[in-house]
C-alpha cells in the first residue's frame, strides 16, 4: 500500500515539474517580446528542472530497494560472496536500512534460492547454488580425486591421467 503511494507521489511531482518546465520555455518565448517576463520563466525552468530531476532520481532509487528488484541485486552479491551473506553485507553494500535487506532477503527465503543459518550471534544466509564449485584433479581413469594442491601428474592409485574437474 504504501509502495503505491510513493509510486503515485513520484509520478505526479514528475508531471507537474514538466508542466512547469513547459510553462517556463513559453515566458521564455514571451521574454522576447516583453522583457520582464524572462526573470519568471527563469525561475519555472529552474523548479522544473528540480523537481524533474528529483523525482525521476527518488523513484529509481525506491525502485531499486524494492523487494524483488533488490533480491536481485542480493543475489549478485552473494555470488561474489562466496554464496554467504549476512544482513549486515546487505545494508552496507545497498545503503538501506535492516528492515528493507530483510524484505529483500525474505522474498529469496520464500524462493528456496538461500535459508537462513545462525553462527554465534549472527545469522547468515547461504546461497547453495552460488557456493564456490571446488576444483579437483580427477582419474579419468579409476574416478580418484585427489586435491588440486597435490602437485600429481598420473594417478597414484592406477597411473592414469588426471584433469581438472569441478566438483
Ligand atoms: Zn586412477
Amino acid at each position: 500500500m504504501e509502495g503505491k503511494m510513493n509510486r503515485l507521489v513520484y509520478l505526479g511531482v514528475f508531471i507537474i515539474s514538466v508542466l512547469i518546465l513547459a510553462g517556463g520555455l513559453l515566458f521564455l518565448c514571451a521574454a522576447v517580446a516583453v522583457q520582464e517576463r524572462f526573470p519568471l520563466a527563469i525561475i519555472l525552468l529552474i523548479i522544473g528542472v528540480i523537481g524533474a530531476g528529483w523525482s525521476a532520481f527518488a523513484y529509481r532509487k525506491w525502485s531499486s530497494v524494492q523487494p524483488t528488484a533488490l533480491a536481485a541485486r542480493i543475489t549478485d552479491l552473494a555470488a561474489q560472496n562466496d554464496g554467504e551473506l549476512a544482513v549486515s553485507q546487505i545494508m552496507s553494500a545497498f545503503d538501506v536500512s535492516a528492515s528493507v535487506a530483510q524484505a529483500g532477503i525474505d522474498q529469496l527465503v520464500a524462493k528456496r534460492q538461500c535459508h537462513a543459518e545462525s553462527r554465534g550471534t549472527q545469522t547468515f544466509y547461504i546461497f547453495p547454488g552460488l557456493k564456490e564449485q571446488k576444483i579437483v584433479r580427477k582419474c579419468t581413469y579409476c574416478g580418484s580425486t585427489f586435491p588440486v594442491k597435490q602437485a600429481l601428474q598420473k594417478c597414484p592409485n592406477c597411473g592414469g591421467n588426471l584433469e581438472l574437474v569441478k566438483q
